[in-house]
């Protein structure tokens, strides 16, 4: 039985220190290096725009809790956030409802099925247990604030921009082309709704949704947003706190358990991160107490996670030490037991 009743003991952290920054710019310029020639991999083109993206693109970034930036190649260049909306909507939804309540409606399991499944939610009475892919982030979309749809949708645009510490904008765009094709997801707001799973009207909710993951981000505002769930809340460039550290901690743990679509195991036995990754290529990978990478190159692997990025953040997790279940002994320990 997994403890649930720790509420009230006090939340201890155990993290280490990022090393200098001089060496962590080269190690972020070294793994941009190393992987700018793999040109393995395909665009995604099941939301017709971004089957335009231009493959050539690849950034990495690097932002440490003491507001510390580092960046190679396309740092700067947008695309739309898509499913990586998920995990900071999901930081707004417990901040506003608290663990327990976000916990009991949306569920914190790994699915195991790719991220758009139907079958995921009947299988589970229509519960859609897990806030990472679709279903589950449509309903924790509508556990934001807000008597209309458009004041959820600010309330999300000015929660974003906090983690990102400017204001973000939507890519029209991106937003028609998935709203035109976005017959799967609207299909799964009927059905959360018709299991009594949804509150309010389903087509506004996955419409608000669609929007959220079309807004522009670049792989520079991952890091920054990224960094922000690093720093128990708060965004180290601009000082402001956009969350609790316990949503911080809430959120790290769902996004571990599924940031990677159906691969979300696999990540954590090879790389020991949480990290969320959207179909246009970006991927956010967050050390608590440390600092966070994004990382962005539109090619994907067939579980739709960008290949690049997966490289660059698996060398970074390596040269940094950001895995969080790397240990060892203190210099100058007895390895052969202590008495
Ligand atoms: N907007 C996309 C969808 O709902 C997000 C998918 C993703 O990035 O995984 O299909």
């Amino acid at each position: 039985m997994i403890p649930t009743d720790l509420v009230g003991v006090e939340q201890e952290v155990s993290t280490g220190a990022l090393p200098e920054r001089d060496r962590i710019g080269e190690l972020v310029s070294e793994a941009h290096r190393r992987y700018i020639g793999d040109q393995s991999g395909t665009v995604a083109d099941y939301i017709p725009i971004l089957g335009a993206a231009d493959p050539a693109l690849f950034a990495v970034a690097v932002v440490d809790v003491t507001g510390g930036v580092h960046e190679a190649g396309d740092a700067l260049h947008s695309f739309s956030i898509q499913s990586i909306s998920k995990m900071f909507v999901y930081a707004l939804a417990i901040q506003e409802h608290g663990h327990e309540r976000v916990r009991d409606i949306v569920g914190v399991n790994n699915t195991g099925l790719p991220f758009n499944s139907v079958m995921a939610l009947e299988l589970n009475d229509g519960h859609p247990m897990n806030p990472m892919v679709n279903a589950g982030a449509i309903a924790t979309t509508a556990l934001m604030p807000g008597a209309t749809p458009a004041a959820k949708w600010e309330r999300i645009v000015a929660g974003l921009s906090a983690f990102a510490g400017r204001d973000l904008a939507l890519d029209e765009e991106v937003y028609r082309s998935e709203s035109e094709t976005n017959q799967r997801n609207e299909g799964l707001g009927s059905l959360l709704s018709s299991y009594g799973r949804l509150e309010g009207d389903s087509d506004a909710i996955v419409d608000i949704y669609t929007r959220q993951c079309a807004l522009n981000v670049s792989a520079h505002d991952l890091a920054v947003m990224g960094a922000t769930l690093a720093d128990g809340g708060v965004n180290p460039v601009t000082g402001e706190r956009v969350v609790s550290a316990e949503v911080c901690r809430d959120t790290l743990a769902v996004v571990a358990a599924s940031g990677l679509y159906e691969r979300s195991g696999e990540w954590l036995f090879e790389i020991g991160i949480p990290a969320k990754s959207g179909v246009s290529g970006g991927i956010v990978a967050v050390s608590p107490g440390k600092g966070a990478a994004g990382a962005f190159s539109p090619l994907l692997d067939s579980a739709g996670n960008s290949i690049r990025s997966q490289l660059a953040i698996g060398y970074l997790s390596r040269s940094l030490g950001l895995n969080m279940f790397a240990s060892a002994p203190p210099a100058g320990a007895v390895t052969e037991g202590r008495s």
